[in-house]
Parts: structure tokens; C-alpha cells; sequence
């Protein structure tokens, strides 16, 4: 028997199932297409088949249903509609599929009944299901959110991105370190994805350029030589909640362009024509990880062309289709470029229009900045990519071509609003000049669109005063802020089906699609009876969270004590190592007054680090360690343990939401764009303690400074701080004896079984003088704060009020007022309300 990770609402609404077309969906059918597709396709004995078996037949099943509506959508829906959206991304970190589908579907106690008739339960059926893990972490999960939040809003717009074959690596954990292996999310096929035959599009890479003369008599540039690849595409459908509509999200597999390319065989060398198939397909191999050294990486460069120029062709079919000149691409086409990863797309669509289509420059490059917007989501300077012109030029000569021109053409308005100012003309240019010539993807990015966002307010405020200050100042009007959301759909109706429950018993269903609704909850919080539900099904989650713990790690925690959290990716930027300060902390102070009235806490870690990050996989390190001697410490009597979740991922993560007692958001305030984990923790009961940074900020301000535990600088104070530091960190830990201790228990080998070198990067680096994430001059407020919270736990009713507020007001950060901001704002396209 496996550990039953979720519970399964059965609550979702009961008006019944939305209608299908192609057969009834009432139990008795789905049973028997579930048998169907065992049978047919899967060649298995219905009665010799197991979990593994019934989830791909329930997945195939419910694709079917999705594939009915998507045809009608695409014929009824989009053939009325003018104007398409495009979203591209090199990431859509999507998790499971399948129970979203039968949620959004709108068919759930059918299915469960069909499955349980079938002697299984839902949720171990579910289980089954390998996560699609096409993505690294905010971006990525933004990305499938907004995908939710589209079809639900019934928004013309398609996802285009990269069908990895390995996604995100997979993370274990040997002897508390790291160890990174393959995602090979495919090994088994998933039934979600559908490879299509048509249309293929061939990609071009290297070669040079030549001229020739039109039959107008026009100088034209022509891209010849090149190595060709193909671009196959692969289909997910993405129900919207419970409306009948689906869009799809085309994912691009890279095939050789010829199956074996016949002129090595004039040659006798086989090996040599499989060698070279291979290699055009590792295009589509692996998701990179965010690693900071990551330039000049030609695969890297290689995909983000891939799949621009795939979906370009794709664009320009469909808009072919209905339309003789290209005057009216962007009344008909908007392009919206998930970071700077796809802006290759902006000197590709002028290579089209120019080489292509035989357009002349001015009015090439007016339909391109009306089509293209661009999302910034990092502040980080070492973080904005930056091509050398050497690779640029090798892989893509004519882009690079185009590039120059673009930049001598933005550079000559930049020279005559300032004239005489070099300065100004090298802070803006898109080619970097010092330290061999670079191509700035950002500059590119913004010089090619009509609209820049950040994805926060002090995100967007930060862009505008401080890394692209002279671009606000050069395009005013140009940059504007959309703050992030989650898709209430998985991150509450799905991943707490019972608290979930207990809001629809109250306030009726609303709330999924309209999450305003969630203010009605607050009149509930004075109510001891509400109040009682409330904790119990936070209990209940807790109780979930322990079995998984100890089946995930083998150490038992307590579902009474605090579970304070903290998932994401490990980086410096979000201070892990300032959490497990605290940890020591709590430990050095139990230790000395065993009678203290402290709450037992559980801190749970979850996250990978990338894989060349050494010091980020130290702190992963020191994580474990603290745990291994924290939770084998009799003294301390589980009132501290220490949890450390190998391989976060999306599943896992519906999992940790619910049962959260403290949101850990402690980024150095100025550094975190927006976060969106910030908002699933609230959004499910969590109270946050956190530092004014990205999204907290907004979330502070909608549910209450009073339901929240704030700590730390702001980012004008750390900002200051670097410039003018007040005190030295050693100057703190020679002033406060908590914090000597702490940094001393990191050198003595405390943690690392007595090994005193293991842990002195991370003390060097928080004494560091220059420590750019000014950790010792945030931990005495972290530490206070700390205190408060413990109080603050003591209070147990209070605190599940304050958790009820914290909920009642996040309807702010559903995707889908996010999504409507997009749509309205950048693209041009009016919402249509509630049908
Ligand atoms: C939401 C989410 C993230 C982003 O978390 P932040 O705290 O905003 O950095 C990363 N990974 C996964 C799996 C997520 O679900």
C-alpha cells in the first residue's frame, strides 16, 4: 500500500457535468472507455491491470473529451475571433494533468465512481502520474498557470514552447548532498501530448548571407548554406474550468531534417548519418537549468531560435490563411515574450518580413514592435542574458546582421534626443561593447516590443529607476507592472479539496472563477464553529504532510507542532541560510532553557539548487546536517525537527501548500521579482513572515499588516546599506552573543561531525563585508520577528482568524485578474464576462 498523498473533493460543484459531445459522460460510460482504451490500446487484461495501468486509460479517456471540445473550440470560437495571442516561453512547468482534467472537465464523482467500480480510488489513480517538469520554478509554473487561466477566460491565445525530453534534473539526496540524474518523464509515454505529423517546419542554423537583386530591382539579403533541422509539433490540450472550452499549447520535438541524410552514404559511412541525425535532435534533448555561467552556450542559443522560427511559420500559415498583405499582423497577432529567453523572435520576424516577404524596413519594423511585449522577471544583473556576437554570428548570421541594424537605427534617435552624450549611447545600446562585443537580449527585448512589464509593483518600480532606467526615460509610457498570480483552480479546489469544500458549503462556488468572492469568508472568522472546521482540516493536511514526510525521509514529525516552510529554489538571493540561522538559533536556546514555552516547530525545506551552484548545494548541505543532529538530540525532544524534501516539484508542492503553518518569503527586499509561492501558501492558510520584496508586499497590503509577520529592510535601506554599510557583520556578531554563537557553530563543526572546513565558505561569506544579500544586518529583525511568531502560534484561534483573513483577501492574486490585465492592457483584447 502506497501513502495516499491526496484527498479528492467530491464537492466540486454538483450542477452537474458539463456537456460533451461525443458520448455521455456518466460513470457507466467512462468505466467503459476506460476498458476501451486498456484494451485497444494499452493490450492489457482489465482484470490484471493495476493502478499504473487504469491512469493511462483514464488519461487517454479524458483526452478524448478534451480533443471533442478543442475541435469545436478552434471551429466556433477562434473562427469568429480577429486577433490571436502568442505566448512563448522556454519553460511550462505543468506537474499532472490528470486529475486538473477531470476537475476542469467538470466530471468528478463520475470518474471516481467509474474508477472506484473499477476497485480503485481516485486519488491513488492520480498518483501515477510522472510530473511534467518542462520547467525550473516561478517562471516556468507562471507559465502553466496563465495557460489555466486563458482557456478558463476564454482568451484566443495559444502556449508555444519545447517538448524536453528531460526536464527539470531529478534531485536526490546522498549523504545530505545533492546528486542531480535524468528526467526522463517520457520513459512511458504520456497520454496528455499529442505528436503531430503536420505541419513540419524546417529551422535553419549557420551558413552565411548573400544579396541579390529582386525582379523590382531591390537589394534583398538571402540566409543560404545553413544546416536545416525540423520542428515537429506536439500538442497539449488545457481545459478551461468547467466551460466547454480548450486550447492548446503546441510543444516543438526536433527531428533530423532528413531521416538519414543520404550523402554520407554516397560516402560508405552509415555511422557518420546516424552521428549527424542524433545531433540535430539533441536540439530538443534537455531543459537547462539556470546556471549562472551559462553564457556562450551554443544548444542553449540553438533552442531559443528552434522554437522561435518554428513558431513563426506556424504564425505566418495561420495568418496566411485569411490575409494578402502584412498591414493589419498586428491588429491580427500579438506576441507576448516570457522573459528575454524567446526575444530572439523580434530580429526573426523582421528576417521574414524583410528577406521573406520583401517589406521595407520602416514599416517591417512598425508591425513588429506592435506585435511584440515583453515580461521581465529578474532584477539580477548576472542573470540578463547576453549572447557573444562571435556565437550569434556563427549560428545566426543574418539575425546578427538585423541586430546591427536595429541597434544603428535605435541609436541614431537615441544620439538625437541627447545629443553629444556617448555615455547615454553606450548605457543603451544593444551590443555591449566592453570585454568582447555582446549582444543584451534585454536591450533587444524592449527596443522590439510596445510594452515592458515587470511582474510586481516594486519589481516594475525597480526596472524603471534602476536597471532600465534610461529606457523608462527614453519611452515613457513604454513600461508598465502586472503583477503575478496562481490559478485558484489547482492551487485551492485541487490541492485542498477540503478546505475547498468547506468554502463552497459557505459562500457558494463563485469564488473558483471570480476569487473576489473569498471576502465573503471573513464575516465566517468571528465564528467558533467555522473557526473549529477550519483547524481541523488544516490538521488533517498536516497529517497528510507527516505520512509523506516520513515515507519521503523516514523522520517523524508532529502534526500539532508549527510547520514553518520554506520551498523554492535554493539561491542565495532567498536566504535559506537565514532560516537555518534561526534553526540554530532555536536549537542553541532550547538547549539552554529547557523549560522555554517555545511551540515545537517542524521547518521543512524543499528545493534544487542548480547544478553548478556549489554554494547554493552547500547550504543544501547544511540543511540536512542541522537536521541530522537537531532530530537525533534527545535534549531537544522533538520540539524542533528538521525536514528536508528531496526533488521539489509541482505535485509536491500541492502537497506542502495545505498543510503550511508559516510561509517562509524572506528574500533580501529588492532582489525577488514577484514570487508566486508566496501566494499559494496565504492563498491556502499560511500566515507569512516575510520581508518587503516582490508580491509581499501586495499581499501584506490586501490581507493586513496585522496578518503579517514583517521583518527586515526595504529595498532603498539595503540599497543604502550596500553603498554606506551602518555596521559590519562582524561588528553584529561581536555585539550580540545569539549570533556569535551562531556563526561560531558554524566554524567549530557542530553540523559536519566535527570537520571544521565543511561550513567556512558560508560563514566567509555572511561576515563578508560586501555580503550583496546583507544577511547579518537582516537576522536580529528576522530573530525578533521569529519571537513574534512563536507567540503569536501560542494563540491558536487567533491564529486560524488571522489565517481565515489571509484567505478572504487574496482574490487579488488569481492568474486570472492577471491574465485580464494582460489582455486588456498589452494585447488589445476586451474580456468577455461570464456567459
Ligand atoms: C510556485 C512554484 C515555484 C515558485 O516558488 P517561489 O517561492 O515563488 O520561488 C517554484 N517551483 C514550483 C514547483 C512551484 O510550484
Amino acid at each position: 500500500m502506497k501513502v495516499q498523498n491526496k484527498v479528492v473533493s467530491s464537492a466540486v460543484r454538483d450542477d452537474g457535468p458539463s456537456s460533451s459531445l461525443h458520448f455521455k459522460t456518466n460513470a457507466e460510460t467512462i468505466r467503459e472507455n476506460i476498458i476501451h482504451h486498456l484494451m485497444s490500446f494499452q493490450g492489457r487484461d482489465p482484470e490484471r491491470s493495476g493502478a499504473v495501468d487504469i491512469s493511462k486509460a483514464l488519461s487517454y479517456t479524458m483526452r478524448d473529451l478534451m480533443v471533442e471540445k478543442w475541435i469545436a473550440t478552434q471551429k466556433t470560437f477562434y473562427a469568429k475571433k480577429k486577433k490571436r495571442v502568442y505566448y512563448l516561453s522556454l519553460e511550462f512547468l505543468i506537474g499532472r494533468s490528470l486529475l486538473n482534467s477531470v476537475i476542469n472537465l467538470g466530471i468528478m464523482d463520475e470518474v471516481k465512481k467509474a474508477v472506484a467500480d473499477l476497485g480503485y480510488d481516485l486519488s491513488e489513480i492520480c498518483d501515477e502520474e510522472e510530473d511534467a517538469g518542462l520547467g525550473n520554478g516561478g517562471l516556468g509554473r507562471l507559465a502553466a498557470c496563465f495557460m489555466d487561466s486563458i482557456a478558463t477566460l476564454k482568451i484566443p491565445a495559444y502556449g508555444y514552447g519545447i517538448r524536453y525530453e528531460y526536464g527539470l534534473f531529478y534531485q536526490q539526496l546522498v549523504d545530505g548532498n545533492q546528486v542531480e540524474t535524468p528526467d526522463n518523464w517520457l520513459r512511458y509515454g504520456t497520454a496528455w501530448a499529442f505528436d503531430r505529423r503536420v505541419p513540419v517546419f524546417p529551422v535553419k542554423f549557420y551558413g552565411h548571407v548573400t544579396t541579390y537583386q529582386d525582379d523590382k530591382g531591390n537589394y534583398r539579403a538571402q540566409w543560404v548554406n545553413t544546416k536545416d533541422v525540423m520542428a515537429m509539433p506536439c500538442d497539449m490540450l488545457i481545459p478551461g474550468y468547467r466551460n466547454d472550452h480548450v486550447i492548446n499549447m503546441r510543444l516543438w520535438t526536433a527531428r533530423a531534417s532528413r531521416e538519414l541524410d543520404l550523402s554520407y552514404f554516397g560516402q560508405g559511412n552509415y555511422i557518420a548519418a546516424v552521428e549527424s541525425k542524433v545531433s540535430s535532435e539533441t536540439i530538443s534533448k534537455v531543459l537547462y537549468p539556470p546556471d549562472h555561467n551559462l553564457a556562450g552556450q551554443e544548444l542553449r542559443l540553438k533552442q531559443q531560435y528552434f522554437f522561435v522560427a518554428a513558431t513563426f511559420q506556424d504564425i505566418m500559415r495561420r495568418y496566411k490563411k485569411k490575409n494578402e498583405t502584412f498591414d493589419a499582423f498586428p491588429d491580427h497577432v500579438a506576441v507576448q515574450l516570457n522573459d528575454t529567453h524567446p526575444a530572439i523572435a523580434i530580429p526573426e520576424l523582421m528576417r521574414l518580413l524583410l528577406d521573406e516577404e520583401g517589406i521595407g524596413w520602416e514599416k517591417a519594423w512598425d508591425i513588429t514592435v506592435r506585435t511584440f511585449a515583453y515580461t521581465n522577471h529578474t532584477l539580477m544583473p548576472e542573470a540578463l542574458e547576453r549572447w557573444t556576437v562571435e556565437l550569434l554570428g556563427k549560428v545566426l548570421p543574418r539575425h546578427l546582421q538585423i541586430i546591427y541594424e536595429i541597434n544603428h537605427r535605435f541609436l541614431e534617435t537615441v544620439a538625437q534626443k541627447y545629443p553629444n552624450d556617448g555615455n547615454k549611447l553606450r548605457k543603451l545600446s544593444i551590443i555591449e561593447e566592453d570585454g568582447g562585443k555582446k549582444v543584451r537580449m534585454a536591450h533587444l527585448a524592449i527596443v522590439g516590443s510596445h510594452s515592458v512589464n515587470g511582474v510586481a509593483a516594486l519589481h516594475t518600480k525597480l526596472l524603471q529607476t534602476r536597471l532600465f532606467h534610461d529606457f523608462d526615460k527614453f519611452y515613457p509610457g513604454k513600461f508598465n507592472s502586472k503583477t503575478n498570480g496562481i490559478t485558484p483552480r489547482r492551487w485551492l479546489l485541487q490541492a485542498n479539496p477540503e478546505l475547498a469544500d468547506l468554502i463552497s458549503k459557505n459562500l457558494g462556488f463563485a469564488w473558483i472563477t471570480n476569487l473576489d468572492e473569498l471576502r465573503n469568508l471573513e464575516a465566517h472568522a468571528g465564528k467558533k464553529t467555522f473557526r473549529k472546521r477550519w483547524s481541523d482540516i488544516k490538521r488533517a493536511n498536516k497529517v497528510r504532510l507527516a505520512d509523506y514526510i516520513f515515507k519521503e525521509t523516514q523522520v517523524t514529525v508532529d502534526p500539532d507542532s508549527m510547520f514553518d516552510v520554506q520551498v523554492k529554489r535554493i539561491h542565495e538571493y532567498k536566504r535559506q541560510l537565514l532560516n537555518a540561522l534561526h534553526l540554530i538559533y532555536l536549537y542553541h536556546h532550547i538547549l539552554r532553557n529547557p523549560g522555554t514555552n517555545v511551540p515545537p516547530r517542524t521547518a521543512i525545506f524543499a528545493g534544487k539548487a542548480a547544478p553548478s551552484y556549489w554554494r547554493a548545494k552547500l547550504i543544501i548541505k547544511l540543511i540536512t546536517s542541522i537536521a541530522e543532529v537537531v532530530n537525533n538530540d534527545p535534549r531537544i525532544a522533538n520540539r524542533l525537527k528538521v525536514v528536508f524534501l528531496p526533488n521539489y516539484n509541482v505535485s509536491q508542492a500541492e502537497i506542502i501548500m495545505p498543510a503550511a503553518d508559516l510561509s517562509e518569503q524572506i528574500s533580501t527586499a529588492g532582489t525577488e521579482a514577484s514570487g508566486t509561492g508566496n501566494m499559494k501558501f496565504s492563498l491556502n492558510g499560511a500566515l507569512t513572515i516575510g520581508t518587503l520584496d516582490g508580491a509581499n508586499i501586495e499581499i501584506r497590503e490586501e490581507v493586513g499588516e496585522e496578518n503579517f509577520f514583517l521583518f527586515g529592510m526595504t529595498a532603498e535601506e539595503a540599497e543604502y546599506e550596500k553603498l554606506n554599510p551602518s555596521r559590519s557583520p562582524m561588528q553584529i556578531c561581536e555585539q550580540n552573543r545569539d549570533v556569535y554563537n551562531i556563526i561560531e557553530s558554524l566554524r567549530n563543526g557542530s553540523f559536519a561531525r566535527g570537520d571544521k572546513a565543511l561550513f567556512q565558505p558560508l560563514a566567509d561569506s555572511l561576515l563578508d563585508q560586501y555580503d550583496p544579500y546583507l544577511l547579518m544586518l537582516d537576522l536580529e529583525s528576522y530573530l525578533n520577528c521569529q519571537n513574534k511568531v512563536n507567540e503569536a502560534f501560542l494563540d491558536q484561534d487567533n491564529w486560524t482568524k488571522m489565517a481565515i483573513l489571509n484567505v478572504a483577501r487574496m482574490g487579488k492574486f488569481s492568474t486570472d485578474r492577471t491574465i485580464k490585465e494582460y489582455s486588456e492592457e498589452i494585447w488589445g483584447i476586451l474580456v468577455e464576462e461570464e456567459q
